[in-house]
Order: C-alpha cells, then structure tokens, then sequence
C-alpha cells in the first residue's frame, strides 16, 4: 500500500510591542507583580492528600510565566470543612509546611504566591470534624449534596472566635511565606459571602440589614489582617459581583456600592461570579470574556488593582481588556491549567504554540471527583510531580527506531507530537482527510465548537516538527502494518458507538425488530437522519453526548423525546457544573425530558420503555430511536496484528500498543492523556517489580496511645 501525501509546515511570529503592556509590572499593595498574568485560586482535587504534586503544579505555572500564582481555598479552622472535597488546610502550625513547600516552588521562579483563606461555614455539613456548622442564619447547609445538616446562626461570640481563627491563619500564611493573603468573599462558598447575601443573611443585629451592616464581618477582617501583615503582604479580597439571580441575590449594583464603601482597604480586588458554575461556565454556554459586562465599571470605583477573568487565551483580547480599563491584571484559572506556559508564550511571541483551553471543565471534574486535577488539553497537568512530566519539556529519545502510529485523533496526535518532540521519527497513518478524529466530528456539533482546539493545537506543533510525517486516506490493515515494518507501532484507531442498547444499564443487546430506524451518534455524526420526524434519544452514556444529540434533532426541527434511566439529563455533567445548564437549554429547546425510563425494546416505530423503579411499561410511537449508551474500541487492527505475531520479527515489528479509545472508550482527555503516556514512556527504564508508576505521599503515623 502506498501512504497518502503529508500536509505542509507552518511558522511561528515574533511578538509584536502591543503585547508589551501585558508584561508591564503591577502594584498589588506592599509588592509588586512582574507583570499582569495573575493565576486566580483554584481547585485542583489534590489539596491536603497531594501536597508536593500540588506544589509542583504550582510551581510550573510560575515557571510559565505567571506572576501571581494562589493556591484553592485553604479551610482556616477545623470548624469549617467541605468534606468529601480535598482542599487545603491551614488548620494549625502542622500544615505550614506543605503550604511552604508551594509557597518555595512559586517563589523560585520569581512569582508571587497567593493564599485564599476560606471558611465555607453553611457550605459544608462538618463531615470530617462533626462540628456544629455556622452561618449567618439558621438554615439548611447549601452543600452540592442537599446533606440533612443545618447550620446555626452564629452570635456575636462566634463573629468574635472567626475573627481570632482568621487572624491566626493569616499569620500561619505569612510564616509559609504567601505574598497575598485573600480576603474570601466569594462565589456563594464561605461565610463573609453569605453575611453579604440578603439571601442568606436575615440578621437583625450590626451584621444584617443594611449594606454596611452586611459588609461589616468584611470590612472587619480585612482590616484586621491588613493591620497584622499589611506591611509585607498584600491583601486582595475577592468577591462575586452577581450571582445572576436578579434583585433575589447579590446583583452588579448592590456590590459596586459594596466596594464602593470599601474601596481602597484591600490592595486589590478580586472580581468573579457567583456561584462557581457561573463562574467557570463551559464553552458550551459561554464565550471568552463572557465576564467583561459585570466587570466592567469596577476600576472606577477603586485606586486598587482588579483582577478579573473570563477563559482569556487571545493575547489581543487581553490587551483590549486591558486597555479599555476593564482590569489591570488578566486572572485565569484554566488557562493556565490548559497553558500553564500562556504568559511566557505571548512574551516570545510563541502565539502558535498556545495550547487554548476549550472550557470543557474537565478540570473542574477532578474537584468533584476528589481525583487529582486532570486537563483535556494538558495531559501533564497534576502529573508534574506524580510523573515528572512537564507540559514542556520531555526527555529526549533513548534508541532511533521510528515508530508508526496509526489513527490521528487526539491519542495518535498527542502522542505524535510529544514522540516527535522527543526526537523521534514518528509516521502517522490516517484513514480520513483530516487530523483530530472524534474531536473534529464532535466539534460540529451544538456548542462544541472550541474543542477542535484539541487538534488544532496538535496540528500547529506537528507542523514544527519535521520529523514526523502524515500520510492521509491511509485506512491500514495488518498486512500493510506488516509491509511498513516499523520497529513500533501504536494502535489509536477510535471507537465507534454501538447500536445495540448495551450500556450502563443493559449489559446484554436489547430486542430491534428488523426495519426499525435505530441510530447511533456515530451515524448521526455522519449525516445520517431519520425519515419520520419522532425521535426518541436514549440517553445511557450520561455525559454531553445524549443531551448534544437531543439539541441538534430539536434544532433540526424533529419532535425529540429524551430519555434517560438517571434522574436528570447528562448527569455526570454535575461533575463539570453543567447539568443545570443543559437541562436548562434542553427544555428551552422544547426537548421533553423523561427521566427513570429504560428503552428496553425496540420496535418498527414504537419504542417498549419501562419505569426504572417499577418496571412499568409504557409505549412509545417514534420514527426513530438514537442509541447514545456505549462505544466499542475500533480493535479489528491490534486483533489482526496480534494473531499474526509469529510474523513480527521478519517484518522488523518488536511491539504494537494500543492506545486511547482504541484500548477502552472514555473522554478525549483520557485519549490525550494516553497519547502523552506512550510518549514519555516509550523505551524507559521497566519499572523495578512493585514500584507504582507514579509517586504518592502517605499520611504521617503519629504513636499509638
Ligand atoms: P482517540 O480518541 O483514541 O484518539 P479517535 O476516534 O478520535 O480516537 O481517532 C481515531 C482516528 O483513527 C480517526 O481519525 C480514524 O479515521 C483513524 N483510523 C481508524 N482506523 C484506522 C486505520 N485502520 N488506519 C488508519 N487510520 C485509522
Ligand atoms: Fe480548559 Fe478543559 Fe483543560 Fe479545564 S480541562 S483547563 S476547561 S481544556
């Protein structure tokens, strides 16, 4: 077989001076910031359990370039936790030294290291430390959970003891070493938020009512940290501008009188929305700086700096932002997840090799999961330390055989480059006209289009890298394997969805009478549509693509049942802090959602369905049925070339490893990830018998009695 033609090569460009004014240093209080990239507090899943994984992520963000860099929020007393969340603690002097250590990796690269002091008070039920949970008023915990706790109003004793704790914990900050030490206000996540909030805080003392009344336990402790460590630290508070429930809770103008009345007590303001969902909204509901309207109108209420964000990745969009004098500092969180190199990027003018978040919240989903951060975009992410990986810089190749890879979605791309960068010779196969696999078929559909960034940052760098060669309209079977004879090949030939109802929920292929219109997203990718107009969409994935699906028949004007065995639409998308938003749209669309039904038969235009709970049975006139359930690895080729093993030697094969989808179906960033893990494991020292592959730390055993 002959291998199709490779695309051509692409050059960076030299940083033009507009971006000059992104690298102009900044004073936050005492200090100063060397230049505008400001990398916001965020959660990562790793806190108090990973503490040197977590310093080190820390510490290549400030590598990249950014110039503050701040931890999550770090719970301040034992009153106050948000188990089964894994945050960080600063509870007494035993944390400071895990907090030193991120704090050291930050400044050895001439960063500033910034701690979020919170105490989420009614957002955390006290699993972990059974205490009694306090908020302004008495009411149910707001935990993500609905858990059966209250917490109780605190009195003015309590206000008096949360003042000490935070006093004490912001002396603990500045002993590990924190440059910023934050005034947390934000986000509906933590007391002073909710002593701002009308809707929390129905107080009838000095604390509730009026505006400054609200503001006063801020007020209060923001004084009081300036004054114990105001000299040397900066002090920012961050707060939620609108939590985009109208005048019913904390609205733009209500807070602008609120920093108003406290203008120029902190050293800096730290803008965001409330809550976290609408905060970090994804791509698939919101645009980059889809925060500037709330922002906008803050600077000219203080002489501080503001830091606000907005999943900001185009240099030219910060500088305009900039400019306008929305901000002064560009605050990211997953762009610096995606790029933790973004600043130093834009500094070389390195704009091609701008690895752009695509606001898939993947990252967000390791919080809520309480796993180690992971990124869809940065494979590396949270493995600094655990793998030594770096998003980078790789080690270079230890033997010149070339390896083919076969299949350039986002597994064979990631793992083409990073092979690539090794030095390696690396020849991609692909079937199709085009680099990017699922992503560019995915990235069609309704509000996915920012995840073609998968490919196209890939496709940028293979461009750089001529030592890789891509061959397309090149679909290979085992025989062509064979022929070819590359010393390695790596299988990351996909999946494809399956049609026959196997999924979570039936374990074996459910009845279709012949004739009956069933398709898969796969088909519907494909172009294929039903006849009629009915279709009923059987959701037993649970993640985007059943609720993605439902969109685009409703778009295309078809009657769009959806049905799914789970509570609610797309459920694991709570994991990502879309659900809300999905269900939201799906409804507005005029899908009907059905939820508890299983489709357990299908017929030529009539679906059996049953109540999950009850095994009820109902039926269903439909055209037609999309089976959104389960994926199948596209394996025939690893098959094919494993059961002609006895040949591999003649042809010059020593191993064929497949990866990403191909092995086992699961999210692009599990594709990504295992592209990155062939490549910086390929031809590494065999791990000694019992030796993890990566690095873990143990809790300290303290003596028995
Ligand atoms: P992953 O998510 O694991 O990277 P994708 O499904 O996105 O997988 O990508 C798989 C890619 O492999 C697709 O672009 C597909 O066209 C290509 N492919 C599948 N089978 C072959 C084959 N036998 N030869 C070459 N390319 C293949
Ligand atoms: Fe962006 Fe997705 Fe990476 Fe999060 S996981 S930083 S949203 S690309």
């Amino acid at each position: 077989m002959m291998l199709g033609r490779p695309e051509s090569s692409q050059q960076t460009t030299a940083r033009d001076t507009r971006y000059d004014i992104l690298f102009e240093p900044v004073k936050i209080g005492p200090l100063t910031a060397r230049n505008r990239f400001y990398q916001v507090p965020h959660c990562n899943g790793m806190g108090y359990r990973d503490p040197t994984a977590l310093a080190h992520m820390r510490g290549v963000k400030a590598e990249g370039g950014w110039a503050v860099v701040c931890t999550e929020q770090v719970e301040f007393h034992y009153t106050s936790e948000i188990t089964p969340f894994i945050e960080l603690r600063l509870w007494d002097d035993r944390d400071i030294p895990s907090l030193a250590r991120m704090a050291d990796k930050i400044h050895e690269h001439g960063s500033l290291a910034g701690i979020e002091l919170a105490y989420n008070g009614m957002n955390g039920a006290n699993l972990y430390s059974r205490e009694v949970p306090m908020g302004p008023a008495h009411l149910p915990v707001a935990s993500f959970t609905y858990d059966p706790v209250q917490a109780r109003r605190m009195d003015l004793q309590d206000i008096r003891n949360i003042r000490k704790w935070h006093l004490d914990a912001v002396l603990r900050a500045k002993r590990a070493g924190f440059d910023l030490i934050y005034v947390y206000a934000a986000h509906a996540l933590g007391f002073l938020h909710h002593f701002l909030s009308r809707r929390f805080n129905e107080r009838t003392d000095e604390y509730g009512g009026s505006l400054e009344n609200r503001i006063r336990l801020m007020r209060e402790i923001t004084e009081e940290t300036k004054a114990a460590i105001g000299d040397t630290c900066a002090v920012p508070i961050r707060i939620s501008i609108d939590e985009l429930l109208g005048e019913g809770g904390l609205y733009k103008e209500e807070v602008e009188d609120m920093i108003g009345l406290m203008a120029d007590l902190p050293d800096l303001w730290d803008v965001t929305l409330a809550g976290w969902e609408n905060d970090s909204r994804t791509s698939r509901f919101a645009e980059e700086g889809a925060q500037e309207p709330f922002i906008r109108g803050v600077k000219r209420l203080t002489a501080k700096p503001v830091v606000g964000v907005g999943r900001y990745t185009s240099a030219d969009r910060m500088v305009s932002l900039v400019k306008k004098g929305i901000v002064d500092l560009v605050g990211a969180a997953r762009p610096s997840i995606a790029d933790p190199f973004l600043p130093r990027k834009i500094q070389e003018g390195r704009f091609d090799d701008i690895r752009e978040c695509i606001g898939c919240n993947i990252c967000v989903s390791g919080d809520f999961t309480q796993s180690p951060i992971r990124c869809t975009q940065n494979p590396t992410m949270g493995e600094e330390w655990r793998k030594g990986w770096h998003p980078e810089t790789v080690k270079p190749r230890r033997t010149d055989k070339p390896v083919l890879i076969v299949g350039a979605g986002p597994a064979g791309l990631e793992a083409a480059q990073t092979l690539g960068k090794r030095g390696y010779d690396v020849t991609i196969a692909e079937a199709g006209t085009e680099l990017g696999g699922r992503v560019l078929q995915e990235s069609r559909l309704p509000g996915l289009a920012a995840w073609v960034r998968v490919a196209d940052y890939r496709k940028m760098q293979l461009a750089q890298l001529p030592n890789v060669e891509i061959f397309f309209d090149s679909r290979l079977d085992a025989g062509n394997v064979l022929e070819f004879g590359f010393p390695r090949v790596v299988i990351a030939t996909g999946a494809r969805w399956r049609g026959d109802g196997i999924g979570h929920r039936h374990l074996a292929a459910i009845p279709i009478a012949e004739g009956a219109c069933v398709l898969t997203p796969s088909d519907v990718m494909a172009g294929r549509r039903p006849a009629g107009k009915r279709v009923i969409v059987w959701d037993d994935d649970h993640y985007y693509m059943g609720g993605v699906i439902a969109e685009l028949f409703a778009e295309q004007g078809y009657e769009t049942l959806y049905l799914t065995p789970a509570s609610e639409a797309s459920t694991w998308t709570r994991n990502t802090m879309e659900q809300h938003f999905i269900q939201k749209r799906m409804l507005e669309k005029g899908i009907t959602i059905q939820s508890f039904r299983s489709v357990d038969v299908i017929e030529r235009n009539e679906v059996v369905t049953s109540c999950v709970f009850t095994g009820r049975e109902e039926r269903i006139a439909a055209d037609a049925v999309v089976l959104v359930t389960a994926r199948l690895p596209n394996e025939q080729l690893a098959l094919d070339l494993l059961a002609r093993r006895d040949e591999w030697a003649d042809a010059g094969i020593e191993d064929v490893v497949s990866i990403g989808d191909a092995l086992a179906p699961a999210t692009i960033a599990h594709a990504v990830y295992a592209g990155r893990r062939y490549a910086e494991e390929l031809d590494a020292d065999p791990l000694p018998d019992g030796v993890l592959p990566f690095r873990r730390e143990i809790a300290e055993l303290l003596p028995l009695d």
